[in-house]
């Protein structure tokens, strides 16, 4: 799952992507409007987290625009030390789903967030299933037959991506960008490195899907025996 965060104070920025990341959430950080903007034509992303004072734009309008130019309706959860009835209105107004006041514990901020991505009409569905595998996209645990499989964040991603194809092939460079945001180098091997461990973890847990690599393009889910 991949976030935007718009934020231009730089500690509460990396504080916030930081957070997420060690979740298992992809996050990519802008701390300008328009940076944001050219961010979300490019990528497409799970849901929004915006903080009101921006230096180029109101993050209010950042919103809007994401919403009728950029045309994303994903969850967006707005940040600010603005706490009047008017401004969270507007907020609404403007198109986001919550709204989180600064000061914030970090907790608090997920937890609107997991909520936004849980409720109905978001993008989200409750669990994704691909044969006995089933995937929380809120929590980020993947089970057999309701035992966790005990996955770290980087093999969450990979197994996300994948059951979200639902068999189709995924791309290599796609399931990289799924391991980090932009502005973190990835190493040559590491979506190996994920997808060798997951399939140990899978063969380890009885299931009946299996990773199966497509040679010089990237990798799908298959049910069933093994051929
Ligand atoms: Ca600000």
């Amino acid at each position: 799952m991949r976030l935007l965060i718009i934020e231009d104070h730089r500690a509460m920025r990396d504080m916030i992507a930081n957070y997420f990341r060690d979740r298992g959430f992809a996050a990519d950080a802008v701390g300008r409007g328009e940076d944001a903007l050219a961010a979300a034509a490019t990528v497409a992303y799970d849901a929004v987290i915006i903080d009101l004072g921006l230096p180029d734009m109101d993050g209010m309008e950042v919103l809007r625009r994401l919403r009728s130019e950029v045309g994303i309706d994903v969850p967006a959860l707005i940040v600010t030390a603005r706490d009047s009835v008017r401004d969270r209105i507007s907020g609404l107004d403007a198109g986001a789903d919550d709204y989180v006041l600064k000061p914030f514990d970090i907790t608090e901020l997920e937890a609107r967030l997991r909520a936004v991505l849980r409720r109905p009409g978001s993008r989200e569905e409750l669990f994704r299933l691909y044969g006995d595998v089933r995937f929380d996209p809120a929590s980020r645990t993947a089970s057999i037959a309701g035992t966790p499989l005990g996955l770290t964040r980087r093999e969450v991603a990979v197994l996300e991506t994948l059951v979200s194809a639902s068999g189709r092939t995924v791309v290599k460079d796609m399931l990289e960008d799924q391991l980090y945001g932009f502005d973190q180098a990835v190493s040559g091997n590491a979506v190996e490195a994920a997808i060798s461990r997951l399939r140990r973890k899978l063969a380890a847990a009885g299931s009946n899907v299996r990773v199966e690599a497509v040679r010089g393009i990237g990798y799908r889910l298959r049910t069933g025996e093994r051929c």
